[in-house]
């Protein structure tokens, strides 16, 4: 096959993506913005099943961010337990339901950078609550996404930021929100971290690792 400019690769990579996951969306329950960020505080090293289920008891404990603000990193950890990393995750939550009542007067900010400046939230958490909230263009590199842009031939980084600047050099900024599903979507069905299926894979004819 012959060599394509990374331009074309992602062009030829998205149609293909929308083509074969047209109903890729974020898999986190999404009722309301400061929810939503929770939840997504919560989605580190954990399954969106397991996040949303627990967060079923955390909002019928503590239905407004003052409650959660309120009873601190101890009570809140126990009862976010399920999602690992829990005393870590506490902080978070706490930190982020006292900055949205105080601080933000109760708006979720659509900024990465002030986002980020509540603690245990990193860019790719800071991306997925503006690109789910506010549909502000923002690519979410998890662990799927990395993977498949590095053997689709986007990146030759590891770092999610470098992952990140890369594939948005040349997917358009309108994609970056169904990218990064349609990229989780690929990287579970089909460009599985051992043994991707590349046979079947419904990019297999354009994925830069035949190129
Ligand atoms: S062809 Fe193989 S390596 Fe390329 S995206 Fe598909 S499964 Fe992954």
């Amino acid at each position: 096959m012959p060599r394509v400019s990374k331009k074309k690769l992602a062009s030829d990579v998205l149609e293909a993506l929308y083509s074969a996951f047209p109903d890729s969306e974020c898999t986190l329950d999404n009722d309301t913005p400061e929810r939503l960020a929770v939840r997504g505080i919560l989605s580190a090293q954990c399954t969106d099943v397991r996040v949303n289920l627990t967060c079923i008891d955390l909002f019928e404990k503590y239905p407004d961010m003052a409650d959660i603000a309120a009873a601190g990193e101890e009570e809140i950890g126990e009862v976010i337990r399920p999602c690992g990393l829990h005393k870590m995750k506490s902080r978070s939550l706490v930190a982020f339901a006292k900055l949205y009542t105080g601080e933000w007067g109760r708006i979720v900010p659509n900024d990465v950078d002030k986002l980020m400046k509540c603690p245990g939230v990193g860019k790719k958490i800071a991306n997925l609550i503006v690109g789910e909230i506010y549909n502000t263009p923002a690519l979410v590199v998890d662990t799927h996404c990395k993977r498949v842009m590095k053997r689709i031939g986007i990146t030759v980084h590891d770092d999610p930021l470098k992952v990140e600047a890369d594939a948005c050099k040349v997917f358009p900024a309108e994609s970056w929100i169904r990218l990064g599903h349609m990229a989780v979507d690929l990287g579970r069905s089909y460009c599985t971290a051992r043994s991707p299926k590349c046979d079947i894979c419904p990019i297999k004819d354009i994925c830069g690792r035949k190129i």
